[in-house]
């Protein structure tokens, strides 16, 4: 009871934070005055350091969870949670792309409002291609399989639209074909699209292999596993420390962001097609789609589930990061909703790497809303090149802010769209990405719910032959 009411308090605080942010905002925002980007970062300072914190704490806890939860396991058992969760993240992700198509194809926002691309983004040409489909699909198998696990922590995969990450120069052999104008857009996305980097898709692969190995090879992996489990056991009880200053760090993320919003005026009334479509597609993907899930799939109260979730979520909402989110997703799923901690830890940190529900929607409405505004009626075929490629731009989207907007790139070039078109959607799309953020968050949290259901007899039977191997029953 008393836990109960302490983390009702936290939930409580921070939607003071989230109000409290708001009106901050609004009262120090001013549009006679653009504050400077070092004031607006001394708002921001407090939210960074959450941020910060929960970053720091990403290595650890991916590492740490998904190797304990997978070595805890029989190899039976966690072949069936890896095969249930890639089929469930692939249908749940295929379905909200679907959705984007149908809204966007009907909606018809590009038609809304006339739009002179040429006076916004220069000459509309065809771009030289700077990367193919395919070599996306190699790069992010490549990314799969870091070459150095040290280098994985910092450096992000080698992915050619990574290259907008700023990171990282335009290698030649992409500069070579690159007129000058769109070099200088390469090298001149907003520093807000900047990655922090960490290769996670890479350090998830690898945690998964060692789990698994550990596992299998008994009595030589203990060791190992002892000191994962223990690491996992200190991650947690930093989470919780952290978690506690999670109020005030969503206030002043909340608040700089409100400050340092360009009023988009003319832009917002030329956008506004797009983002109903966007916002409508998220909804129904979010208030329809996934709670029908929990019901028919895991037998659960989706309302209820969602409110053990709202730490999490709006954490999302504030940090537009479901990476950053992960440690507080863990959290709630297990702590509030009675996840079994060996699904969590495996398909939470899996889901938040790979799983964008509303990123996958968006990527699919902004393409298709793109070649609207430029008068490109798709053809049956580009439309379905447009669904398998938004899906692979948003398992290759990283879990940080407006990644999503970088691999959509990658969706307009299998269209054949100039790269440059992005700059049409881009003055909404810190708002849009807070959106698709917590639709992402929730379609993972709510992805613990099925997958447990699903794998529940083998959990079961793996709980029972561990406990009698603990008690030398075996
Ligand atoms: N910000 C999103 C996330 O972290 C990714 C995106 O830009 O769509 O889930």
């Amino acid at each position: 009871m008393a836990k109960l009411s302490k983390d009702n308090l936290l939930l409580i605080f921070t939607v003071l934070g989230v109000v409290v942010g708001i009106g901050l905002g609004l009262s120090l925002r001013d549009p006679e005055k653009v504050w400077s980007k070092r004031h607006l970062s001394y708002l921001r300072f407090p939210g960074d350091l959450f941020v910060q914190m929960l970053k720091m704490l990403i290595l650890p806890m991916i590492m740490s969870s998904i190797i304990s939860s997978l070595a805890s396991l029989e190899s039976g058992t966690a072949g069936k949670l890896g095969v249930v969760s890639m089929t469930y993240y692939t249908l749940t992700t295929f379905s909200a792309v679907f959705l984007g198509i149908v809204l966007v194809t009907v909606i018809k926002p590009g038609k809304w409002v006339q739009t002179d691309v040429t006076a916004l983004v220069g000459n509309v040409k065809t771009t030289p291609c700077v990367a193919t489909a395919v070599d996306t699909i190699i790069d992010l198998m490549k990314s799969c399989f870091p070459e150095n696990l040290i280098e994985a922590t910092f450096r992000s995969q080698k992915m050619c639209l990574k290259f907008f990450n700023g990171t990282e120069e335009i290698p030649p052999e992409i500069a070579m074909v690159l007129s000058p104008e769109e070099r200088a857009l390469f090298t001149e996305v907003p520093e807000k699209i900047t990655s922090d980097g960490m290769n996670i898709l890479g350090l998830v692969v690898f945690s998964v292999a060692l789990g698994i190995v550990i596992g299998v090879i008994g009595e030589d992996g203990k060791p190992l596993k002892n000191f994962f489990k223990s690491l996992e056991a200190c991650s947690m009880q930093l989470i919780s420390w952290v978690i506690m200053y999670s109020p005030i760090g969503i206030t002043f993320l909340i608040a700089s962001q409100i400050v340092g919003m360009k009023d988009p005026g003319q832009e917002l009334h030329r956008l506004m097609g797009y983002v109903i479509t966007v916002i409508l597609g998220l909804a129904i993907h979010a208030f329809i789609i996934i709670p029908l899930l929990c019901v028919v799939l895991a037998r659960r109260n989706p309302l209820k589930f969602v409110g053990g979730m709202a730490q999490a979520l709006l954490t999302a909402l504030a940090t537009s990061s479901s990476s950053a989110t992960l440690p507080l997703s863990i959290k709630c799923c297990e702590e509030n909703n009675g996840i079994d901690p060996r699904v969590t830890r495996f398909v939470l940190p899996l889901g938040a790497t790979i799983n964008m529900d509303g990123t996958a929607l968006y990527e699919a409405v902004a393409a298709i809303y793109i070649s609207q505004c430029v008068g490109n009626d798709l053809s049956l075929g580009q439309v379905i090149l447009v669904s398998l490629t938004a899906t692979l731009a948003s398992i290759g989207a990283a879990g940080i802010p407006q990644a999503g907007i970088v691999t959509m790139i990658m969706v307009l070039i299998a269209i054949g769209l100039p790269t440059n078109l992005f700059i049409l959607i881009f003055p909404v799309d810190f708002m849009l990405d807070r959106l698709r953020t917590t639709v992402n968050v929730h379609g993972d949290s709510i992805a613990t719910a099925v997958i447990e259901r699903l794998c529940e007899k083998s959990l079961q039977k793996d709980h029972r032959e561990n406990a009698g191997e603990d008690s030398g029953v075996r």
